[in-house]
């Protein structure tokens, strides 16, 4: 089922997540859910605080390198292939290394990225799969981004904080009628859903 995301504005999104206590059916169809909603949107990563729910789980694709489409030179149109789809309940980033620059967009605040946000190049994430086992892994270069991107989200934490102060500042300010716009939405949103009973 695709679940609803929360936009930009909605105070779930602020937050910080729970830890997971309960391994149950419940849990495996909310990251099958999410994994449903992230692919309708086209995003490499969903974390549950982003269709409502302040829990420490996240859903992430690692993807492989980009591969060149013969006779395309529109960046646009670069596939990387998916290695894996990733289910993390309860992570924990144990060391992180060097450091990385990358685009960065959050599906919560759709149409907006930055291209040079800096994050640690390499992290070891101990986290638990779906049955409570716990799992332990290294993520380099683009994976890494996208669990430093989800990780956040479980401490209420959106992409433009990790920005330096006059860069966070000229993002808020260069943006300020789409934010606005998308807290409205927000709103509008959490209004609808106390007004529709709950099936
Ligand atoms: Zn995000």
């Amino acid at each position: 089922m695709i679940l609803p995301i929360r936009l930009y504005g909605d105070p779930v999104l602020r937050r910080s997540a729970r830890d997971v206590k309960t391994f149950d059916d419940d849990l495996r169809n909310l990251a099958s859910d999410m994994i449903e909603t992230m692919h309708d949107a086209n995003g490499v990563g969903l974390a549950a605080p982003q269709v409502g729910l302040p829990l420490r789980l996240f859903v992430a694709l690692e993807l492989g390198p980009v591969e060149e489409t013969d006779g395309e030179e529109d960046e646009s149109t670069d596939e990387r292939p998916v290695l894996a789809t990733h289910v993390m309940v309860n992570p924990r980033i144990t060391s992180r290394e060097g450091s990385q620059i990358a685009p960065d967009g959050c599906l919560s605040i759709p149409g907006l990225w930055v291209d040079d946000m800096v994050r640690d190049a390499s992290v070891r994430v101990t986290f638990q799969d779906l049955d409570g086992a716990p799992h332990e892994l290294e993520a380099q270069g683009h994976f890494a981004h996208v669990i430093q991107h989800e990780l956040d989200h479980l401490d209420g934490v959106l992409f433009f904080d990790r920005l330096p102060k006059q860069a966070r500042r000229d993002f808020l300010e260069t943006h300020r009628s789409e934010l606005a716009d998308m807290q409205r939405r927000a709103k509008a949103m959490i209004k609808e859903r106390k007004a529709t009973p709950v099936a």
